[in-house]
């Protein structure tokens, strides 16, 4: 083998590490899905949503910045969170790979993860990606409701409806929707999630690690058909 071969296959095993990117609408299930695939494929789900949670916490260098722009109302720019991300990825529990959830949010943010590791020497192996279609996403995320008398009884329309439509189970009381949970609300907010996660979608089928999976059947089927064509990558 040559010298280039062996650093050619060198750089497709990325070290054999395996930089997983699960994308999803909000209402996709992405971060059961992606819980579900930590647990089968031994990697750690790293999500945003609990890294900030963490910084905000800590008293790390990194951890004072993020809170100082959140408690200053302002966007945390991306250098700050591809450093936690890359701050995560230094963990000895990541040391085989990792399941990115809740980043990257945007094309900046995915060349930004590119860079860094490219200079760790890997990339992105598979970016599986549970669609969704929009009138199913808007009817999963518009159907909670709440008990009137306990907001810890909590139903759902379709996933967990009471036994007696808008009356709770537990106690007889009415149910309310949240407002938060209402279709305008809701529509308001996939119109300003949606085109900037369609942009990083679009990017990481350009790069062909994009592996899109159907997400109107069952959790489980999901999880099943998500693990065949993540492990579909490695024969191939
Ligand atoms: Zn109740």
């Amino acid at each position: 083998m040559t010298s280039e071969a062996v650093a050619g296959t060198a750089a497709r095993n990325g070290g054999s590490r395996r930089i997983i990117v699960m994308m999803g609408a909000p209402g996709a299930g992405k971060g059961t899905q992606a819980e579900r695939l930590s647990e089968e494929l031994g990697l750690p789900h790293v999500s945003t949503g609990e890294l900030f949670r963490a910084m905000l916490k800590s008293d790390s260098r990194l951890g004072r910045k993020v809170r100082g722009y959140v408690e200053s109302g302002g966007l945390v720019p991306d250098e700050i969170v591809v450093a936690m991300v890359e701050d995560r990825l230094a963990e000895p529990d990541a040391a085989a790979g990792v399941i990115l959830d809740g980043f990257p949010r945007t094309v900046a943010q995915a060349k930004a993860l590119d860079r860094m590791l490219e200079q760790a020497g890997t990339s992105v192996c598979a970016v599986p990606y549970i669609e969704v279609p929009p009138e199913l996403l808007l009817a999963r995320l518009t159907g909670r409701r709440i008990c009137t008398k306990d907001d810890q009884h909590v139903y759902h329309v379709v996933a967990m409806p009471p036994a007696k439509d808008g009356i709770c189970d537990v106690d007889g009381a009415e149910l309310y929707q949240r407002a938060d949970d209402s279709e305008e609300t809701v529509q308001g907010r996939l119109d300003q999630q949606l085109p900037p996660m369609f942009e990083v979608i679009d990017y990481y089928a350009d790069h062909r690690v994009l592996l899109p999976v159907p997400g109107d059947m069952p959790a489980e089927e999901v999880t099943v058909e998500l693990l065949r064509v993540i492990e579909n990558t490695r024969s191939t």
